[in-house]
């Protein structure tokens, strides 16, 4: 008879993918306050004051199942967008989204697909379907690899556009070219579109392999809500619709993110914000010698550097080291040659971004 031993150990048991993985690190969330932090790229204002009325009125639906296909955000999002709500998924974050694309189209022999740098939870996603991730580098100048991409053999191709954790925009000829090449599903992650001069939308009228997926956590300041959505042909929709929790999105996330949409004119405010904070930190990053990336995000991607030291990972790791120390965390990405003597900082407020830069003033100075 089979039964539970002394030793018995639930690792022993465990599918071999899952028992050889390692989880994906989020980026620290400081217990205690007096952080600025710059490091997941999370709005520094609130969302739309209509999200809160919106809470309150659903807390009394609360015993009630949610609506289990968020229809009236796909009927929404259809409208926003010029599509049809049969072309419309939405998730639980965009991560959701991911991970369902990668559970239909990765694994049982099926590889996966993506340029690096790039989010560094895909291949984390690719292991859990027990999938090949074929990884195909940038160049150092961060242009799109184009022909490498369109010659992947992969099923599933994972592009973030812009660029995290780079912040570098793709042209959109340049991605059309790559994605018409490929043979398989071709994933743009435009988690920072509205940050950005342009985006792929209209690729989807042109190309039937082509997948939008956008989050409203960085955008919509909604990080803490989990939402966001995809756009696709209805037949690859109804492939993710298949394979997702029934009830994926909570009635909470549903009436958060319908209000936040439903409240554009706020939206566009929080975008211009941005922008002009983006603008005024890139130009006095510039000022000081320090190169960054230009970027189509709520992030910029830059290189520290003193007088007395050249760029390099030792110099990042000490940047990155003097101003947590003084507390603004920003994300250091260690494991890649292509990132490790970079920062990514997150845009903040106004006064955020002028105490970071008195801060790398004065590393600067004793660096
Ligand atoms: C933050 C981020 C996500 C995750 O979005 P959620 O909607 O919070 O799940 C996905 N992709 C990229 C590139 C991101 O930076």
């Amino acid at each position: 008879m089979k039964s539970v031993k002394k030793n018995w150990r639930a690792d022993d048991l465990a599918v071999p993918q899952v028992r050889s993985m390692r989880a994906y690190v989020p980026g620290m969330q400081p217990e205690g306050g007096g952080w600025i932090k710059l490091n997941t790229n999370e709005l520094p204002y609130e969302p739309s004051p209509s999200v809160a009325t919106a809470v309150a009125e659903e807390v009394a639906r609360l015993r009630l199942y949610p609506n289990p296909t968020s229809r009236a955000l796909r009927e929404f999002l259809a409208q926003k967008h010029g599509v049809s709500p049969d072309e419309v998924f939405f998730g639980n974050g965009c991560d959701e989204i991911l991970a369902v694309l990668m559970r239909v189209f990765a694994g049982g022999g099926f590889a996966a697909g993506m340029s690096q740098p790039s989010y560094t939870l895909y291949p984390v996603l690719a292991k859990i379907q027990d999938a090949a991730m074929e990884t195909i580098p940038f160049p150092r100048n961060m242009v799109l690899p184009v022909e490498k991409i369109a010659a992947s053999k992969a099923n599933l191709f994972l592009l973030t556009s812009p660029n995290a954790p780079t912040g570098v925009e793709f042209a959109y000829a340049d991605i059309r070219r790559a994605a018409e090449g490929f043979s398989g599903v071709f994933v743009i992650d435009e988690t920072y579109a509205d940050f950005a001069s342009d985006n792929c939308v209209r690729l989807l009228k042109e190309l039937p392999n082509v997948v939008i997926a956008r989050s409203m956590s960085k955008s919509y300041g909604l990080a803490g809500a989990r939402a966001g959505y995809a756009l696709a042909s209805a037949e690859i929709i109804a492939l993710m619709d298949k394979v997702r929790d029934s009830y994926n999105v909570s009635r909470l996330d549903q009436a958060v993110a319908l209000a936040a949409l439903r409240d554009e004119p706020y939206h566009a405010r929080l975008i211009a914000k941005i922008l002009e904070t983006r603008a005024s930190f890139l130009k006095a990053l510039r000022e000081r010698n320090i190169f960054v990336h230009e970027s189509g995000g709520n992030f910029v991607f830059a290189e520290p550097s003193s007088p007395s030291q050249k760029p390099g990972a030792a110099t990042a790791r000490s940047c990155y080291e003097f101003l947590k120390e003084n507390r603004i965390l920003v994300r250091y990405f260690p494991d890649d040659a292509l990132t490790d003597s970079f920062l990514r900082i997150s845009i903040g407020l106004p006064e955020d971004m002028l105490r970071l830069l008195e801060v790398l003033d004065t590393w600067r100075k004793n660096a």
